[in-house]
């Protein structure tokens, strides 16, 4: 037995110790911040128990508040029509779809829901995962391989460039919605490439301003590549029937190669979706790990999502209030003296504070005022550009925004006069 021979002749193996979990420096970064934030007498603001379904008021401590921090973009996730259809679901096929889809096999959902989907942005086909962040990791590592390069804006959500990365694809960036300097990259860029895909989204998340697809359209017509587009935020948000970034511009669906999403924002469900092509979608199914060697979508989440569809079709005035309630949000912090940043008016609004502290002190004035509304801070977002993000929905009261957007405005004159002289402090 020539292997054992060998392993025998082998000098013997150095003792290796493995560190702990508490010596990592994520783990000492976390604990620091703790410190921090304790020292300072500043509470958490992550993580917060809700004790209802959040939607434009929640409950914390007991205490009903006027809610920005939950994706609940048409008002639906208690919606009785939605709420009854995932009863019946759960009443004939139970929680879990058990397993793949390829060996436990189809749920009618399944097919209800990518047809709805496909419908929906008037192309042909689609392939649902079990969540939005799945779907862009899924995706782009099966349609992306070592001799390809993705070309991304640099505000790009984390599940794209974890796809990215997986892919195994060269990867640049381009100036966040800068379609001159994707231009210069595109022009640049050496080496012959099998495929070059070029990300975007739809409505930004950190900044909600809109991605400028005509521009891009220009530049593929030119550059030949595959456009992708993730309209988490943007899905049943832009366009008078909500259909999206496409309708936003007036342009055919089919121009765009990839539409993604997810249904965990605007149809208030779990999964995500990529839409196009009948071949892109046999692809996805396939040989995309993520779908092949993961559970199908469970047929409850599934059946919520085609229920929302259902609604955000047949009632385009929920669009309308979302549009409504986001452009009164922008008018008024504007008005206020507000720094909202890039944003459009739509889904998204940030107000932009400065350091982290100030982002995490603000949350929590708010908090007792009866606003719940999170802070995004470094990493997520560069130092020095820490923000509160307020999620508009289509339920929101213009008293609510009026009285957020002043008691904001109140809160944040208060704390630059108060100066914590604590610069740097990075929570
Ligand atoms: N893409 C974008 C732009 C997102 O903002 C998010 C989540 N906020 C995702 C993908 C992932 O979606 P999900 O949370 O449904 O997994």
């Amino acid at each position: 037995n020539r292997m054992a021979r060998s392993e025998r002749e082998l000098p013997p193996a150095p003792r290796r110790q493995q560190a702990r979990f508490e010596d990592l420096a994520e783990y000492k970064q976390v604990m620091a911040q703790k410190f921090a934030s304790e020292q300072l007498g500043i509470a958490n603001p992550f993580y917060r128990p809700h004790q209802t379904a959040a939607g434009a008021t929640t409950v914390i401590d007991g205490r009903m508040l006027i809610n920005f921090a939950s994706y609940d973009y048409l008002g639906l996730n208690k919606h009785v029509d939605v709420v009854e259809r995932a009863r019946e679901t759960i009443g004939t096929f139970g929680i879990s779809a058990s397993a793949s889809r390829l060996v436990a096999g189809e749920r009618p959902v399944h097919m209800e829901l990518e047809e709805r989907i496909a419908r929906f942005y008037g192309v042909d086909a689609a392939v649902c995962f079990v969540s939005g962040y799945l779907t862009n990791v899924a995706a782009i590592s099966c349609l992306m391989g070592p001799k390809d390069l993705v070309i991304h804006d640099e505000f790009i959500h984390n599940s794209a460039l974890a796809g990215i990365k997986l892919s195994g694809a060269t990867r640049r960036l381009f100036k966040h919605n800068d379609t001159a300097d994707l231009e210069h990259v595109l022009r640049t860029v050496a080496g012959d490439y099998r495929h070059i895909m070029v990300i975007v989204e739809g409505i930004y998340s950190m900044d909600g301003d809109v991605a400028n697809l005509p521009a891009l359209l220009k530049l593929k017509a030119e550059y030949g590549f595959w456009l992708m587009v993730d309209e988490a935020h943007s899905m049943g948000v832009l366009g008078k029937r909500g259909k999206g970034l496409a309708e936003h511009f007036g342009i055919d669906p089919h121009e765009v190669d990839i539409w993604m999403g997810t249904l965990s924002k605007t149809t208030s469900s779990c999964g995500g979706y990529v839409a196009g092509s009948a071949a892109l979608a046999a692809v996805l199914k396939a040989s995309a790990g993520g779908f092949v060697y993961s559970v199908g979508l469970a047929p409850v989440l599934g059946a919520a999502a085609v229920a929302s569809i259902d609604i955000l079709e047949r009632e385009p005035e929920r669009t309308a209030a979302l549009r409504r309630n986001g452009s009164l949000f922008l008018k008024l912090a504007k008005e206020a003296g507000l720094d909202t940043g890039l944003s459009g008016g739509y889904s998204v609004v940030p107000v932009i504070v400065g350091d982290s502290l100030r982002a995490v002190q603000l949350s929590n004035d708010l908090l007792s005022d009866g606003i719940n509304v999170l802070p995004i801070i470094h990493p997520a977002v560069p130092e020095g550009f820490a923000r509160l993000r307020f999620f508009i929905t289509s339920d929101h009261t213009e008293e609510q925004i009026r009285r957020t957007v002043t008691l904001t405005a109140e809160r944040l004159n208060n704390l630059t006069a108060r100066n914590f002289g604590l610069g740097g402090v990075d929570i």
